[in-house]
């Protein structure tokens, strides 16, 4: 990759190639798709410097934080349709799901035995970059980890953004030259070395590839030791399902998302970050579409910087302005942050304003206090709070302007902001479809100050923003919402 997409690559060791290797491998941890990848497409352009064919490896373990029904379905949806795909384009991809713990131990580095190096997703929170971490050491091929996560590279930041402002004047600065260097559609298509890669029997034997559990998920993940309460969801976690839903989006929220976006019973924002989340579409391809409904005459020219300020940047439909500063500015700046800073998951970690607050308003005397799992299951005194927990429970996903009233209570009706944070993370990240995200740090800690300025200062809270039921119920539509989920988030709450 050249020009500003150098950006996008960490060199993890100093190893040096193993020439003589089989195969370049490309381990596929978060980006599970052949389409518009960075990190497939470097790993094709050094198989082709190579001369070797492309290894690629899919797997999914069964003891990582969180493992649920709901996850699991999710993401196997989407091996079985990359299997489907792999196989009728006749490539080399490999993919394998842990039925118990420890179970795929050692296939990594046995797949790397014969590799000439690995490169992998550069992701910045969770599970991922920890094994990004660990395994670097380990190996004694390269092992490179590449940036496919959105437009701006990583690299192009060399601190954590403290906000958003700032972050989009990076983002003003190179949107144009990172949008025309956008990832190739089919990296795959550039392959040269078309040579068929074989397991060994003795390989396959112990790390068997998942064919058949694909074939039948929930006879398989039934008999998982992983939490089984946390459901299946009706969403599907194809790609064929994420490009009908942009699909659905563009055609119709779009065109009304400034005006309709906070409204949770118009659903017309886009739904996308599921998909996101795994990887199974990139911003990129989101970025493309949405500008393709720009007005007629407009084009990238039209652009002019505008010192970080949010209108006044891309100059055309003001619904589709305002939905690229969510998917391209408020989705990246966490990105970038957890990439900078390590301690992203720490209470630490919110600026110095907002811990003094915080900690002035510590003992201040809370009306209602609940534990975790009376927040789990709906069971506070507030309708309109429990309604938003019964989506997110049983649905994996809450409304945006929800989410924020959502975190803001559960600051408000807990000993200490310490275990708000503490059941944030474990409500999302337990139960959210799209959760173990960077954005689920962001959204988190945004309840507690991140990217966020001092308002005027309030019991509790102290100078960080608060939010009511009340005037969410004035502002934004939710008669349907209440129905839908209000009353039988009680009724279950008291059956409880
Ligand atoms: C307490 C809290 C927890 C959150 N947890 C998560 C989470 O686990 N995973 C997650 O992806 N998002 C999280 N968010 C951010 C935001 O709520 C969701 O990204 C958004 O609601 C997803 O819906 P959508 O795809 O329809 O968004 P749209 O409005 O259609 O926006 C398109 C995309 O832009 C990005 N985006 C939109 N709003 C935000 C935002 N406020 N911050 C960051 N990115 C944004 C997302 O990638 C989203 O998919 C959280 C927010 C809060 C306040």
């Amino acid at each position: 990759m050249e020009g500003i997409n150098k950006q996008r690559i960490f060199e993890r060791n100093d190893e040096q190639l193993n020439e003589d290797g089989d195969y370049v491998l490309y381990w596929m941890q978060i980006n599970r798709r052949f389409q518009y990848n960075f990190a497939l497409e470097y790993a094709v352009e050094l198989a082709n410097k190579l001369n070797k064919p492309l290894l690629i490896y899919e797997g999914l373990s069964c003891d990582y934080p969180w493992a649920a029904d709901r996850f699991h379905h999710f993401i196997t949806e989407g091996m079985a349709e990359n299997l489907e795909y792999a196989q009728n384009n006749d490539f080399n991809y490999y993919s394998y799901l842990e039925d118990e713990p420890g179970a795929g131990s050692g296939l990594l580095y046995t797949l790397a035995d014969d590799a000439c190096a690995v490169i992998t997703d550069e992701f910045p929170v969770f599970i991922i970059r920890e094994h990004n971490e660990q395994v670097a050491p380990k190996f004694d091929i390269p092992f490179i980890t590449v940036d496919s996560n959105g437009l701006i590279p990583f690299g192009l930041t060399d601190k954590a953004p403290y906000n958003a402002y700032f972050f989009r004047k990076i983002m003003q600065r190179n949107f144009i030259t990172c949008y025309k260097h956008g990832p190739k559609k089919n990296p795959l298509h550039d392959l040269e070395n078309e040579n068929d890669i074989t397991l060994s029997s003795d390989f396959l034997e112990k790390y068997p590839r998942a064919y058949s559990h694909l074939d039948n998920p929930t006879g398989f993940i039934n008999s998982l030791d992983i939490n089984h309460e946390v459901g299946k969801i009706d969403l599907e976690g194809s790609r064929e399902a994420a490009l009908n839903r942009l699909d659905q989006f563009v055609q119709n929220g779009l065109k009304v998302y400034d005006e309709k976006r906070n409204d949770p019973d118009e659903e017309k924002t886009s739904g996308m970050s599921p998909w996101l989340h795994f990887g199974k579409i990139s911003e990129y391809e989101i970025v493309k579409a949405v500008l393709e409904h720009q007005p007629k005459g407009w084009s990238l020219d039209d652009i002019t910087f505008n010192k970080g300020s949010t209108g006044g940047f891309f100059n055309g439909d003001p619904n589709v302005d305002g939905f690229l500063d969510e998917v391209i500015t408020w989705r990246e700046v966490g990105f970038h942050f957890a990439h900078h800073e390590p301690d992203y998951d720490q209470y630490e970690s919110l600026p110095g304003w907002a811990l003094k607050t915080l900690e002035k308003h510590k003992d201040d005397p809370r009306e209602y206090i609940y534990d975790l799992e009376e927040f789990a299951q709906s069971k506070t005194h507030d309708e309109l709070w429990n309604a938003a927990q019964t989506q997110l429970r049983e649905e994996g996903i809450i409304h945006n302007y929800l989410r924020m009233l959502w975190g803001k209570k559960v600051l408000e009706w807990t000993p200490n902001p310490e275990t708000a944070l503490v059941y944030l993370i474990e409500l999302n990240n337990r139960y959210a479809i799209d959760g173990r995200d960077p954005n689920s740090y962001s959204g988190i800690f945004w309840i507690f100050g991140r990217f966020d300025r001092a308002w005027q200062e309030r019991p509790i809270y102290g100078k960080v923003r608060y939010m009511t039921s009340k005037s969410t119920r004035r502002k934004v539509k939710l008669d349907e919402y209440l129905q839908r989920y209000g009353n039988r988030g009680s009724q279950q709450a008291l059956e409880l």
